[in-house]
């Protein structure tokens, strides 16, 4: 556990050898275990060349490709702090993560380049843009390969050397710069190892961004950790997704909730040979127990295992073990991972531990939690106790056998009249509807000064017909008068990050 981030996940590639590392699902073009290690090392030798020095941050700017991990493992290889970066920021965007990290250095792909540079040119203080692919006038992680330099020998701290600076999605406010030690991904890692093991043989398909901590842990490090073949597609497009597994075999999924609501419900499905799954992994955002039962049973599959996390933890806490996916609890997401702990305390008496069975405020302590938010101290302090203890901000609860189940998010939760009405939810609820493509719900204040719930709903396109009143009346006759849907409102698409998390921000801010 004690190697840097590199090291740790390519303690294996010489074994590994020809073994494909990466397959991209578009083309084919194909990287072994031994290449990506050669690779790495000497583009990490060409950046110490170029001027890449210890604790200097380097931002990766690209959609998944095959040589994502190159760049990345080449980065900390040279010493650099890696802050990944969306593929589709805007130039602004880009260069306000520029500035807040005081990258000096930017690896992009050729489509992307514009972009890149008018950040760079926004931010100032960016010494070069390296790209993956050719392109002119700049130097090529190909070019970059030929490099005679000799490969930097950096002493790294594990403990305390930031190897990644992800940013957190921005479902509650601005996404923050989250300081992540080789040690913390590297512990993480080993710590969920044992829950969902793979090796050689497995195929994992990379379509969740790896730019984000989930794809960065579940579909680079710890695949390649172990030998699987990663897949990747630079985008979710379901026909492409669907192809890729029925080509490549693959034998693993890790996505998010809108993909395991595609997967129960698009028609595209029946006409894909997906006989090679074994699993279907689910995590970042709350997957309803029923949602997940029908995915499953359509692709005759054990049930969907959740995970838990945030990307402040590194980012795992908690995992439906793979042996346990078809006797584990519907809804769960999993069991608390070794070396860590948890407490459950009360919204209202935030001092007081509740027993099995309530709900309250998911708190954490652990190896995995973050160094700390980079240039915010304070909002550091605000969220890791003195105890060390790390308020996540979830609500969750646990059952005897200490399976956990997230009901949402603290700012989320809908108080209407006293009482407290998840949106995930109805949101679930509304899915179980068979004209109902999509929804989300938010709380909006009525006339009032009573906080309801307010539903945007998505219709099937065969469904235009369907009706508020039929949306209110099929959610009211299932749930508690309290939690009753008082307004809805028809929308095209509910706006999500690419980690699948619902943008209700983006609703309210649209109402
Ligand atoms: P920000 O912190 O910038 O507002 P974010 O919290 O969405 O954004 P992430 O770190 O990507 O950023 O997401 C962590 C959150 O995702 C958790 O706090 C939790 O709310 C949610 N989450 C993760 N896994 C699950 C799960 N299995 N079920 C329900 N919610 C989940
Ligand atoms: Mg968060």
């Amino acid at each position: 556990v004690d190697l840097p981030i590199h090291d740790a996940v390519l303690a294996r590639a010489a074994e590994f050898g020809d073994i494909p590392a990466l397959i991209d699902g578009t083309d084919g073009t194909t990287l072994s275990y031994e290449q990506v290690d050669r690779f790495h090392r000497r583009v990490a030798a060409a950046l110490a060349e170029a001027g890449v020095r210890k604790g200097d941050v380097l931002a990766l700017h690209s959609p998944n490709t095959v040589a994502f991990p190159t760049a990345f493992y080449a980065a900390t290889r040279a010493g650099a702090t890696v802050t990944t970066v969306h593929p589709l920021a805007t130039a602004q965007e880009f260069a306000k993560q520029l500035t807040d990290s005081a990258a000096r250095w930017i690896i992009t792909v050729s489509p992307l380049l514009d972009i890149a540079r008018r950040a760079a040119e926004l931010a100032g203080g960016v010494r070069e843009i390296f790209v993956c692919d050719s392109a002119t006038g700049h130097r090529s992680l190909i070019d970059m390969l030929a490099t005679t330099a000799p490969e930097p020998r950096i002493d790294v701290d594990p403990a305390e050397d930031v190897a990644a600076l992800p940013y957190s999605s921005g479902t509650t406010g601005t996404p923050k710069g989250v300081m992540l030690t080789h040690r913390q991904i590297a512990t993480n890692l080993a710590q969920l190892h044992p829950a969902i093991p793979a090796g050689p043989g497995d195929r994992v398909l990379a379509v969740l961004p790896f730019f984000h901590i989930y794809g960065l842990t579940a579909l680079m490090n710890a695949p390649l950790r172990q030998g699987a073949t990663v897949v990747v597609l630079p985008r979710f497009d379901l026909e492409q997704f669907l192809g890729a597994i029925q080509n490549h075999r693959i034998t693993a999924l890790y996505v998010a909730p809108p993909i395991v609501l595609a997967l129960a419900k698009h028609p595209a499905v029946a006409q894909y040979d997906l006989s090679s799954l074994k699993y279907i992994v689910s995590a970042a955002a709350p997957l309803d127990a029923r949602l997940a039962a029908a995915c499953s049973q359509r692709l005759g599959l054990p049930p969907v295992g959740q995970a838990y996390g945030m990307t402040e933890l590194s980012p795992g806490t908690h995992v439906v073990p793979l042996d346990a996916m078809r006797d584990a609890p519907p809804g769960t997401v999993g069991k608390l991972i070794a070396g860590t702990e948890m407490r459950i305390v009360s919204l209202d008496d935030p001092g007081k531990d509740l027993p099995a069975g309530e709900s309250g405020e998911i708190l954490i302590r652990g190896p995995q939690i973050m160094k700390g938010y980079l240039g915010h101290p304070d909002a550091t302090a605000a969220m890791i106790d003195t105890d060390g203890w790390l308020h996540t901000g979830d609500v969750g609860h646990v059952d005897e056998d200490g399976w956990l189940f997230v009901v949402d998010r603290v700012k989320e939760l809908i108080k209407y009249k006293g009482f407290q009405v998840a949106p995930a939810e109805l949101e679930a609820l509304l899915l179980s509807h068979p004209d109902i493509a999509d929804a989300a719900v938010i709380g909006r204040y009525d006339d009032d000064g009573n906080e309801t719930p307010h539903a945007y709903v998505v219709r099937r396109p065969a469904a235009t017909g369907l009706s508020e009143a039929e949306i209110m009346m099929y959610v009211a006759e299932r749930v508690a008068p309290y939690k009753r849907i008082r307004h809805v409102t028809f929308i095209d698409g509910v706006p999500r990050a690419a980690s699948g998390k619902i943008l209700r921000r983006q609703l309210r801010e649209s109402a």
